[in-house]
């Protein structure tokens, strides 16, 4: 069986991850969607069981794809699911260099791990977690940004940010 592990922040989940989710379950039969929990990005809007809780409701139509998070190095946690592809979305040549930098390390480290990479859609090339924190805090509509499933969290977290 094939398994994949798609890691990051997911600070919140966007349209542009979700795409990236959907079509790595089209190619791998099992996609586990991992919220890396991060020690020195540390913070974050939204806790780690918030971001996992907000991808399951985006992905819950999706029968061969689970979220999970982990502190453990991308490798080790691959190791221990019997992944064997790491699964990254390329937006623009700006993410290539530290994305080729951290294929080649977890290759190293996990020599039987290797790293896809899908190209963003391109209506969502701009898209980020922290774009989408930047405009919903300026209460910009968020229908071509995040999953329906996650708006009203995400609206109401930086409502009550704001207040404070
Ligand atoms: P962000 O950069 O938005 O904070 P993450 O660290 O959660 O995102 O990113 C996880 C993975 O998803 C990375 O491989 C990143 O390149 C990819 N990704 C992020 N946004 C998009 C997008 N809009 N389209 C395709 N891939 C994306």
């Amino acid at each position: 069986m094939s398994i994949a592990i798609y890691p990051g922040s997911f600070d919140p989940v966007t349209l542009g991850h979700l795409d990236i989710i959907k079509r790595a379950a089209l190619q791998f039969d099992r996609v586990i969607v991992c919220v890396m929990v991060n020690a020195e990005k540390s913070g974050g809007l939204f806790t780690p069981a918030e971001r996992v809780d907000m991808i399951r409701r985006a992905v819950a139509s999706i029968p061969n794809v689970e979220v999970d998070k982990s502190p453990a190095l991308l490798a080790e946690y691959a190791r221990e699911r019997g992944a064997t592809c790491v699964v990254k979305g390329l937006r623009a040549m700006s993410d290539f260099e530290k994305e080729f930098q951290m294929a080649m390390i977890n290759r190293k480290l996990n020599p039987g791990l290797e790293t896809v990479f899908l190209s963003a859609r391109q209506n969502y090339t701009y898209l980020s977690s922290s774009i989408v924190k930047e405009l919903a805090s300026y209460q910009v509509p968020m229908e071509d940004f995040i999953p329906r499933e996650i708006i009203p969290e995400v609206e109401e977290k930086l409502r009550r940010l704001k207040a404070h």
